[in-house]
């Protein structure tokens, strides 16, 4: 039984699917599924300390100041981050840990986390990522617009991550995901710096 959890990081432009794939990994696989806090407003059904823990922007400041994240990052206009304690516990615990971020934070877990096993999810084309973002009707055209922006100058980026997962459909993804995590449990180099 390996002695450090593992911490896997999954992100891409916002509208891949990122949601949709996890949710399923996460009912085959047994991870601790971080959970961030965002300054952003409630979307219908959202949950306090389910889906974000919602807070002002002078909490999230005051944490960023006290190092209580692990990255955090600002999209579309709002501050995103990941508390840094409950990875940490869950990883000294033995705990494999996942985290679904936007691309600026995930770049920066690798230099806070150089161990970190980081997975870049691509839509098949541009085309396909406009297309599932206005459809998903939750978003205003002009934050549609912002994200469409964003999305772009991200994809550029995806070569810089340890693996690519192209979302043509779910399932595919789903089973690419979870091969990377069983492969990646696997290394010889995680045995040997649990030796030490
Ligand atoms: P949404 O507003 O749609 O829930 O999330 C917008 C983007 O922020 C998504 O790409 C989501 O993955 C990302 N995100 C959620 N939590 C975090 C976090 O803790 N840190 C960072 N950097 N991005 C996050």
């Amino acid at each position: 039984m390996r002695k450090r959890g593992i911490l896997f990081v999954v992100t891409g432009p916002s509208g891949v699917g990122k949601g949709t794939v996890l949710t399923e990994v996460r009912k085959q696989k047994d991870v601790y599924f971080s959970i961030s806090a965002t300054t952003r407003q409630p979307r219908a059904g959202e949950q306090e300390g389910i889906h974000y823990f919602f807070l002002t922007r002078q909490q999230f400041e005051q944490k960023v100041a006290e190092n209580g994240f692990l990255e955090h990052a600002e999209f579309s206009g709002n501050c995103y981050g990941t508390p840094a304690e409950p990875v940490d516990t869950r990883l000294e615990a033995g705990e494999d840990v996942l985290l679904e971020i936007e691309v600026q934070g995930a770049m920066q877990v690798h230099q806070a986390r150089p161990e970190a096993v980081r997975i870049f999810l691509a839509p098949p084309s541009y085309e396909e990522l406009e297309k599932r973002l206005t459809g998903r009707g939750t978003e205003t055209e002009e934050a549609v617009r912002r994200r469409l922006e964003t999305a772009k100058r991200e994809l550029k980026l995806a070569p810089e991550f340890d693996y690519i997962v192209v979302n043509r459909t779910v399932e595919q993804a789903v089973s690419d995901v979870l091969a990377i995590m069983q492969a990646e449990s696997c290394r010889a180099e995680r045995a040997l710096l649990d030796a030490r």
